[in-house]
């Protein structure tokens, strides 16, 4: 019997269990999960701990941007950050009736949930007032049907506490990768920033939203690192996992591709590390998965991101749709 058919169906057998893996079983999961044997034996197991929490159940969320543009930061991978693209245009709002009607499309695309994501290290006071005005006619015009969620960057308890009060109950903020990876990826703000702004949404009674970003040169250990904060230190209830389009101009603009399986490696692993928060694959999807789109379910995915993203165009509605009615899924849109 190889290693492969042993520990990752022990770590499983745990985790279905009530049991938290150890950091060094999940290296050794992920190991074994690199060759061809350990990586279908990987999936096999997440996907019976997302059936026992999550049945045949999927989400989908959607996003609008409200500030888009002229970041101050230097996030590596970003082509909102006025650093890779000097004479960029100033930040441009968008004004709460185009969130309106996103958030619209959205619901009627069956999204249970609408995020304002705004480009900048945190909310000034025209572009915050912005955000609770949409907030306010979104609630309106969706008859509060959809959960209303905020990306706005680090944020004070003031402001935390405006946004739950204008409607908002659910608050994402990534810590993106590693504190270790972190420092190479980001030079404008702390890891701590990250961490500490989760807490002032969760003390402000928001529900958490909070991932990152893969293919950016992390390694198993930063993946892993990472995921173990999120269960230990943050506990969010949905984790968007995104994975790198590179763009050009931006540092990893010449970045290597990721490649399905190993895209589909990481759902799994997330999925082992925190068995009952909403796993969500948003960013880069179509192009890093190519025809193995509907795998992240078996993966261990339970939701994705509905339309376009931020900075790309994402698959269209109709696709992922059909893809989710093909797959026996059934979407909870409430
Ligand atoms: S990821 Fe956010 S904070 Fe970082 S550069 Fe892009 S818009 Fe700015």
């Amino acid at each position: 019997m190889s290693r492969a058919d042993t520990i990752i169906p022990r770590v499983v057998a745990g985790v279905l269990d009530g049991q938290k893996a150890s950091r060094d079983d999940l290296l050794e999961c992920a190991r074994l999960a690199g060759d061809s044997a350990g990586h279908y034996e990987l999936l096999y197991y997440a996907n019976q701990i997302r059936v026992k929490h999550f049945a045949d159940t999927v989400r989908l969320c959607s996003i609008g941007a409200g500030k888009v543009g002229a970041c101050s930061e230097d996030c590596k991978w970003c082509a909102q950050s006025a650093a890779f693209a000097p004479g960029q245009k100033p930040a441009e709002l968008i004004g709460p009736e185009e969130l309106t009607d996103a958030a619209c499309s959205a619901r009627r695309n069956h999204a249970s949930s609408f995020g304002i994501v705004n480009s900048g290290l945190k909310p000034g006071d025209p572009d915050f007032q912005a955000v609770l005005e949409a907030t306010r006619q979104i609630e309106q015009a969706t008859a509060s049907e959809m959960r209303l969620c905020a990306s706005l960057g680090l944020l004070t308890p003031q402001q935390a506490a405006e946004l739950v009060d204008a409607g908002v109950t659910r608050y994402n903020h990534n810590l993106e990768t590693s504190e270790r990876m972190y420092a190479q990826m980001v030079s404008t703000h702390a890891y701590k920033d990250r961490v500490d702004t989760l807490k002032t949404a969760r003390t402000a009674g928001m529900s958490l939203c909070a991932g990152g970003i893969f293919g950016i040169g992390e390694t198993w250990a930063d993946r892993i690192d990472m995921g173990l904060t999120l269960r230990d230190e943050i506990e969010p209830d949905v984790v968007p996992l995104n994975f790198l389009s590179p763009i050009p101009g931006t540092p990893l603009g010449d970045a290597k591709p990721m490649g399905p399986r190993e895209i589909l490696n990481i759902i799994a692993m997330y999925r082992i590390m925190m068995p009952t928060a909403d796993i969500k694959i948003a960013g880069g999807r179509e192009i890093n998965l190519r025809d193995m789109q509907s795998w992240i379910f078996y993966a261990g995915a339970t939701s994705v991101l509905i339309g376009n993203y931020l900075t790309t165009i994402g698959r269209s509605p109709e696709d992922d749709l059909k893809m989710i009615s093909d797959l026996g899924l059934k979407i909870l849109d409430r």
